[in-house]
């Protein structure tokens, strides 16, 4: 199952963006496209719904918690408001006939001036143990991001991300790994992927620089054969970002400030292409 973040497409996820979104993730070849519910109370769910739905297109939301609704504080207003938030965003997911919700579930996505503490991590263990529940009735799976320094305390590598998830013990919750974050923290981008294994539920695929997939310096041959020696079945969703589509929140909490795309249609193909490509060589590999 490949996929397509919507900011290839637009910055915007009202009807019109929505459509957009839909129409070149298609176009592209894709059979997923991922929606950012930064805002899963500002989303319409009714125009969500007319789109998505019979579009052929399965659905994954994700997500960083908003400021003010980090429960990684642990100040108690915050911890329900996330909690909030995140119910609401696995309604929406399931309104729209999807099955992921991915990102930054434990946390807001900003760079963080101290360490993360005992109290704000069991704070968010808490929620996502409860918020768990209501994803298992839903038939939605939880994938928590490993993503790196600069927009997270909690966990930066997908060893001490499953360090955090045997902690809340709720084997339902899965990591959800991005190559553009394991090449700034993981030490290669193979023993990651085989150490998480089974417990990866979601995976990114972004270059170093966040825009062309193949002009960077990331491993990808050395992840895609890690992806396909653990037999990875899950959704794999391109992931890119430009000044040439900008989501006033997103692009400035992952600091967007350089144009390295203009043309989101000449992107995705080159990316679902580039993708294909790297599976389909892993799959003969059985003929050596
Ligand atoms: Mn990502």
């Amino acid at each position: 199952m490949i996929g397509c973040h919507g900011l290839v497409w637009t910055g915007r996820f009202d009807a019109e963006g929505l459509r957009r979104a839909v129409s070149g993730t298609l176009d592209a070849g894709y059979e997923l496209l991922e929606i950012p519910l930064l805002d899963p109370f500002g989303f319409d769910r009714e125009a969500g719904r007319a789109v998505l739905t019979g579009s052929g297109l399965r659905v994954a939301a994700s997500l960083g918690l908003p400021m003010g609704a980090d429960s990684s504080t642990a100040e108690p207003e915050q911890i329900a408001r996330a909690e909030d938030v995140l119910r609401r965003a696995l309604e929406v997911v399931h309104d729209l006939g999807g099955q992921d919700l991915c990102g930054v579930l434990y946390g807001s996505l900003r760079k963080y001036p101290a360490p993360a503490t005992p109290g704000g991590r069991q704070a968010s263990q808490d929620v996502l143990r409860q918020v768990a529940v209501r994803a298992a009735e839903l038939g939605v799976t939880l994938s928590l991001e490993v993503v790196n320094r600069y927009e997270a305390n909690q966990f930066n590598t997908a060893r001490t991300a499953l360090e955090y998830l045997n902690e809340i013990g709720d084997p339902s919750i899965k990591v959800h790994l991005d190559t553009y974050h394991m090449n700034i923290e993981e030490s290669d981008l193979f023993s990651p992927v085989l150490e998480a294994g089974d417990r990866i539920g979601y995976v990114h695929i972004g270059e170093s620089h966040r825009g062309y997939l193949g002009t960077g310096t990331v491993a990808f041959d050395e992840f895609f054969r890690a992806l396909h020696t653990i037999g990875f079945t899950g959704p794999i969703t391109f992931e890119s970002f430009s000044t040439a589509v900008v989501d006033e929140e997103l692009s400035r909490s992952l600091a967007i400030w350089r144009n390295l795309w203009q043309d989101g249609d000449d992107l995705a193909k080159h990316a679902n292409a580039f993708i294909r490509n790297k599976i389909r060589a892993n799959e003969t590999l059985a003929m050596h």
